[in-house]
């Protein structure tokens, strides 16, 4: 059934509404017709008793009975369809007697058949002399009527089983579709949670179900590469932002570092001495600076060449990096041969033994054999500036100061520690 073209579903269901109408009308009519030759039959019927009855009135008044039956029997003659015919007279005898079939059985149907009365009556008197009862057979119209009830109600059932049929089958059809669109509406490529599997139908809903499963098939196709690539771009993207962010922490590294002393350079200096002063004054503790210059460096870059310089440069920068012990120490090379200190929280007296601590350390450089020759006595010179920053003080002041000593360092034969 399934195989049946909804197109021919529909036309079947129509022709069979169809004949459910034409047959209800046909049964209608052919009813009507039947009672109707029924009742003109029993017209006809009380038309010929009607007429009989008069002249079987005036002949039985006169006496004349034989005449009647012979005129009795004519009637009989002439009238094929009557089945019996009978003659009771009032006191109830019988005065003509007539069954066209003899057997006791048909007699017996007799009830069954239509039968007409008249009473027959004296023309002058009006007395009742007998009554006629005449049987007719109509029992072929009733059998008519009956078979064509019978194979009507039949053909009915038939025709009403099929369109019955039909109309579920049509109804099951919308179903189906109802369930399909159910699913593409609620279809998510990210769930995947189309569950209709292929129909074997060849008809159109069959033709759409396939249509739109091969459909959701190549979505589902296409979501799940678009997922792959995107999954693919997210990881590829993570990883050059992994990258960048890496390359960004170097090139803040290197642009805050010193290249050759591997110390913090000038900027990164400035940045965390305006830092380091904006947090001394919220706390109201004392910050020294110290700026130190190594003595007659160009005589040594002279007697031994740059190169040489540039050892004793990393040298003293790693002994002056190791003389500072507190977290919150900061050294920077501030330029050329030149580097600076700042120390939090730290007094005139306690940045002097900084100083001394870096002297003595320098010590160990003495006779230090580079490649290029043994270089003598290194030494620097330092000037001290320390200060309990306040919202009047100028930061920068403070680094003036603590050049100005090393001025004054400098000035006063060098190797020398010198407070502002
Ligand atoms: P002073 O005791 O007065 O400081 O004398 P000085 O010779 O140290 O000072 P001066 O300013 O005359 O010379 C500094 C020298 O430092 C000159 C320069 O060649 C050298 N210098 C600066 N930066 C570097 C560097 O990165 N590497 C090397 N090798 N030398 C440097
Ligand atoms: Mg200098
Ligand atoms: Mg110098």
């Amino acid at each position: 059934m399934s195989n049946i073209r909804i197109e021919h579903k529909i036309i079947i269901s129509i022709v069979l509404f169809t004949l459910l109408l034409v047959g209800l009308q046909r049964y209608e009519v052919s009813q009507d017709i039947a009672q109707q030759f029924i009742a003109s039959k029993k017209d006809k019927n009380t038309l010929l008793l009607n007429t009989i009855a008069p002249i079987l009135g005036v002949n039985y008044s006169l006496g004349l009975d034989d005449a009647n039956k012979e005129y009795l029997d004519q009637i009989v003659n002439q009238n094929s369809d009557m089945e019996g015919l009978t003659i009771t007279s009032a006191n109830g005898k019988i005065l003509y007697h007539y069954y066209k079939k003899q057997d006791k059985e048909t007699e017996k149907d007799f009830s069954e058949i239509d039968s007409s009365f008249k009473s027959v009556t004296d023309p002058i008197t009006g007395e009742i002399l007998a009554t006629a009862e005449a049987h007719f057979d109509d029992h072929e119209y009733q059998t008519m009527l009956e078979n064509n009830q019978t194979t009507t109600f039949k053909l009915f059932g038939i025709t009403f089983v099929l369109l019955a049929l039909f109309v579920i089958l049509l109804k099951r059809e919308f179903r189906s579709l109802k369930e399909l669109t159910l699913n593409v509406l609620q279809y998510d490529p990210k769930i995947n949670n189309f569950t209709l599997v292929k129909s074997t139908r060849s008809d159109e809903v069959g033709i759409i179900h396939n249509a739109i499963i091969a459909m959701v098939e190549k979505i589902q196709s296409y979501a799940e590469t678009l997922d792959r690539t995107n999954h693919i771009l997210e990881l590829r993207v993570q990883e050059r932002t992994k990258e960048l962010a890496e390359a960004n922490q170097k090139l803040r590294e290197e642009t805050l570092t010193d290249p050759l002393t591997g110390l913090s350079n000038r900027r990164a200096f400035e940045s965390h001495f305006k830092d380091i002063s904006q947090l001394a004054q919220r706390n109201g503790v004392e910050v020294s600076v110290i700026m130190c210059d190594i003595d007659h460096f160009k005589s040594i870059n002279d007697t031994f060449g740059h190169a040489a310089g540039d050892d004793i440069l990393r040298e003293l920068g790693g002994i002056m990096k190791n003389a500072i012990k507190r977290s919150s120490d900061f050294i920077a090379r501030y330029g050329g041969e030149e580097f600076v200190l700042v120390l939090y929280d730290t007094d005139m007296n306690d940045a002097t033994q900084v100083c001394m601590r870096i002297q003595e350390n320098i010590k160990s450089l003495d006779g230090f054999e580079s490649q290029w020759g043994k270089i003598g006595v290194i030494t620097m010179s330092f000037g001290i500036a320390s200060i309990v920053p306040s919202a009047e003080s100028n930061y920068e002041n403070l680094i003036i100061s603590a050049d100005l000593a090393l001025y004054r360092a400098k000035y006063e034969g060098r190797n020398r520690i010198v407070s502002a």
